[in-house]
């Protein structure tokens, strides 16, 4: 059981006013809030041991890049990967994305290659794909989605075949709160001979993950949204595929030798981490990632499907609203809840809720083809976190009482 009175006093930032009142933070899709352990990890690189890494023969250099390194250990250990070679320090999932779609995707993928997707991913696994696709003449596909938010499987069958070289898709959606069966899709695409991605963007920080058990190739992740600090991301991949793979960006850090006119690369994941990277940032994530494994991913899991169908009944007992995404309660869905009041604009929803300190979401959460899916052009989120409790719930829901009231008010229906 998570111990949400303890654990909220580790977090700074959850007792201050926020226009007067106490903050309910509830966009932890965007970005998670920072417990002491990872502010004070910043701190302490800064004032005592602040060097680059790699390079130096001095003590702080070495220290630097012994701390960066048991990262690297760490994030391996979080996944479940086979080696903390299989890990990449980017900048976010996003570059992660990037890094694989244009290094992977520009070697394989030629015209008549299909790069099968979904129609609930972010933009940041659509954008680079169709980047690789103009490129290289291979087209896009997408597995289209359940009235009620989730993928429809029996369109994967039919559109999955020798040409689908790479599956990417999302393990939750940041707007339906959807988890999708990557396992089982994993599966059959590689029955197909296809690479698979799997953005962990939003399951990461909320679900345990084990890359063995999931099946894909390559998994994604952002440090931000799991009590790390921004900057940071993962590019997890087997090791294989990562030696088959030329370089992403060159500088230093990523060679062997260099001469005038060409390089060698070093082993990787340096390979893959061109430049100074994210040093203070990467070691404050594994404070974060040592913060997430002392509650015990199963517990953080279990607290937020509580919590998250506490909100969903509270919500649908105020009614005169849409939830998207999963409701029903067999089926397995994370802690991101989008609605729309109706006849109200999420935005201006969003703007009440943040007068009565309640923070959420309120826009197309980058996944604009999903919005149009919906036809919808925004969606207001609450997305709740390992901090979060149900007396925030109940806030929420006061505060879209006081949304109600203040847009029914006579004077504005006749204005
Ligand atoms: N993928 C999903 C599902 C996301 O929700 C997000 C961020 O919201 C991203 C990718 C991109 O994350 P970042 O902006 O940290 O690169």
């Amino acid at each position: 059981m998570i111990d949400t009175a303890r654990i909220r006093q580790e977090f700074p930032i959850l007792s201050r006013q926020v226009h007067g009142k106490s903050l309910v933070y509830l966009d932890n899709a965007a970005t998670t809030q920072k417990p002491r352990q990872v502010i004070a990890a910043l701190t302490r690189y800064y004032s005592q041991y602040n060097a680059n890494i790699h390079r130096g023969i001095h003590a702080l250099a070495e220290e630097a890049t012994a701390a960066y390194e048991a990262v690297r250990v760490q994030a391996a250990q979080f996944l479940g990967a086979a080696s903390e070679r299989e890990i990449v320090f980017t900048r976010n999932a996003t570059e992660s994305i990037n890094l694989f779609a244009y290094t992977w995707g520009r070697a394989h993928l030629t015209a008549g290659d299909q790069i099968l997707l979904t129609e609930m991913e972010h933009h940041a696994n659509l954008v680079p794909w169709q980047l690789v696709a103009k490129a290289t003449g291979a087209t896009l596909a997408f597995i289209p989605l359940t009235a009620d938010g989730q993928l429809e499987l029996k369109a994967l069958d039919q559109l999955l075949s020798a040409r689908t070289k790479v599956v990417a898709l999302t393990h939750m959606s940041n707007v339906l709160g959807t988890v999708n069966p990557v396992a089982e899709i994993a599966r059959k695409a590689h029955a197909q001979g296809a690479v698979v991605l799997i953005d962990a963007a939003q399951s990461a920080p909320h679900l345990p993950i084990n890359v063995q058990q999931l099946g894909g190739d390559v998994l994604v992740l952002s440090a931000h949204k799991m009590l790390g600090p921004t900057g940071v991301g993962v590019l997890w991949a087997r090791q294989a595929l990562l030696e088959s793979m030329e370089p992403f960006l060159g500088g230093g850090e990523m060679i062997s030798d260099v001469q005038l006119t060409s390089s060698t690369w070093n082993e990787v994941p340096w390979k893959f981490e061109a430049g100074t990277p994210n040093i203070s940032g990467v070691i404050a994530f594994g404070e974060a990632l040592a913060y997430l494994q002392r509650l015990g991913m199963p517990e953080v899991a279990a607290h937020e499907q509580q919590l998250t169908r506490y909100a969903i009944a509270q919500l649908q007992q105020l009614g005169h609203l849409t939830i998207y995404g999963p409701t029903q309660p067999g089926v397995a869905r994370g802690s991101a809840v989008s609605f729309n009041l109706d006849g109200l604009h999420p935005h201006d929803v969003g703007t009440v809720l943040d007068a009565e300190g309640v923070a959420v979401r309120a826009g197309h959460h980058c996944a604009k083809p999903l919005m149009r899916r919906l036809g919808v052009p925004a969606t207001v989120r609450a997305s709740f976190y390992l901090y979060n409790t149900p007396a925030e719930v109940d806030r929420l829901i006061a505060a879209l009482k006081i949304v109600r009231a203040f847009f029914n008010r006579p004077s504005r229906i006749h204005a």
